[in-house]
């Protein structure tokens, strides 16, 4: 069993689709073994998003990630990390595949409802950023 951070971005959560990205996801078969609600400070948008400071789209993503509450989860299930990933669908919900959580409630490459870890590195990192061990059902 492996874990993945997945985060429900402000578009999504502001456009009530968090029940429906839950769902979404426990549908397919990863478990929610954390959860929280809350509104990034500026500082903790900068450092989850480190690897992205020298892009030009930086201090968008920044502006955007702190425009209102998101949803915090940890997930668990066999192969999560990838997983996770092929259910998000592309960054760009215009290239996403169909029956993914961008394709259905992404609005465009910013605005696209969810973040999901990209490696097992990152997934630990993202996990304990947000979730101290206690806070994980095992
Ligand atoms: P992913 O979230 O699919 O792993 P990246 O790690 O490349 O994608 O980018 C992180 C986030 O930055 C994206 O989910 C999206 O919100 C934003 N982003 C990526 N590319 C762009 C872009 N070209 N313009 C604006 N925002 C972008
Ligand atoms: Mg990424």
């Amino acid at each position: 069993m492996q874990k993945t951070l997945s985060i429900i971005k402000p578009d999504a959560v502001k456009a009530l689709y968090t029940g429906k990205i839950i769902d979404f996801i426990e549908n397919k078969g990863l478990q929610i073994v954390a959860k929280k609600k809350m509104v990034l400070t500026r500082k903790q948008a900068e450092s989850f998003y480190e690897v992205h400071k020298e892009k030009p789209f930086f201090s968008e993503l920044v502006d955007f990630m702190v425009s209102g509450p998101v949803v915090v989860q940890v997930l668990t299930g066999e192969n999560a990390i990838e997983h996770y990933r092929e259910i998000m669908g592309s960054t760009d919900p215009n290239m996403a595949e169909e029956d993914t959580i961008r394709k259905l409630y992404g609005k465009n490459i910013q605005c696209n409802a969810v973040h999901g870890s990209d490696s097992s590195e990152n997934a630990n990192t993202e996990i304990s950023f947000f979730f101290s061990k206690l806070e994980l059902i095992n």
